[in-house]
């Protein structure tokens, strides 16, 4: 089992029996209520108990305590494939597998949108203009046509091959800075899950070389990118992260759509997560 740091205001999740303890870096906000629950996952079950918000939050707000979650899980899985003699060769320096697309869901997006706009107005002249760069060269590469058209990524073929043709077009992500992510703490449910124990030197093309990742038990990304198409009736859910300057200045709020205290959107979340019908009584929520 993986030593987690434990400060502040500590998560705690057990899986299969065992312990692990979670922190949230981000304060929150006060006061909290713990909530406890299971999870099935597999052949185990994970037992967890979060802080969350006592008062009113949105699925957007609530991102901090889910990523902290998402990494916990991670962890977890991780310390026991290695374990098991299957060690992560993702090292910090390697940015192969960020020249992905990154499928980013909504209430993500506009996470990153908010962050965004409280950064000093150098650094997001600069940001933009990676993004903006980056949109020249997919562009160039035909690749960026190919992601307007509304029917792609419907299904599993014509997602792989986008997937395929993006990574093709060499296109760093705009958040890659030396070969490492300049926003770990608040990456994507998606990189976090991401993780190989093939040989890193595979990553460089892997659409010729075969890849083994870590594979999780659950990935609480797929319930976000579940709970965008409930909201938008986009078959993906998400969007290309290369997308999220542009998605940010129409200022929408996808998150206020899941709304309600702490306890009532974790447990919104939980139920797309697991698939489980909503309770009875569960209203999905007008924004605030
Ligand atoms: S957000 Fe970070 S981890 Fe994700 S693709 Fe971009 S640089 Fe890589």
């Amino acid at each position: 089992m993986p030593k987690l740091r434990l400060q502040g205001n500590p998560n705690q999740v057990r899986y299969n029996g065992q312990r692990a303890l979670i922190m949230s870096d981000t304060p929150q906000p006060s006061p909290a209520v713990e909530v406890a629950f299971s999870l099935r996952i597999g052949e185990g079950t994970l037992n967890a108990k979060l802080d969350v918000p006592a008062g009113k939050t949105t699925l957007t707000e609530l991102l901090p305590i889910l990523q902290n979650f998402d990494s916990s899980i991670i962890d977890h899985v991780v310390s026991e494939a290695t374990g098991a003699g299957h060690p992560v060769s993702c090292r910090a320096g390697c940015g192969a597998c960020c020249r992905q697309m990154v499928p980013l869901s909504i209430f993500e997006a506009e996470f990153l949108s908010k962050w965004f706009s409280t950064l000093p107005v150098e650094r997001q002249a600069e940001l933009e203009e990676r993004f903006r760069r980056a949109l020249i060269r997919l562009k160039e590469a035909g690749v960026l046509d190919k992601i307007m058209d509304p029917n792609w990524g419907t299904d599993e073929k014509s997602f792989v091959q986008m997937a395929v043709d993006y990574f093709h077009a060499g296109v760093p992500c705009p958040f890659l800075e030396d070969e490492s992510c300049s926003i770990h703490p608040i990456r994507p449910l998606i990189c976090r899950e991401y993780l190989v124990t093939s040989p890193a030197e595979l990553c460089q093309d892997p659409s010729v070389h075969q890849i083994s990742a870590i594979h999780l038990p659950i990935m609480l990304s797929q319930a976000l990118y579940k709970m965008g198409q409930e909201l938008t009736r986009d078959p993906r859910g998400w969007m290309p992260l290369i997308f999220l300057l542009a998605w940010g200045k129409r200022g929408v709020k996808p998150g206020d759509y899941f709304s309600g205290t702490g306890q009532e959107v974790l447990r919104m979340f939980m139920e797309h997560l697991t698939n489980e019908p909503p309770a009875a009584g569960a209203t999905l929520m007008q924004p605030r």
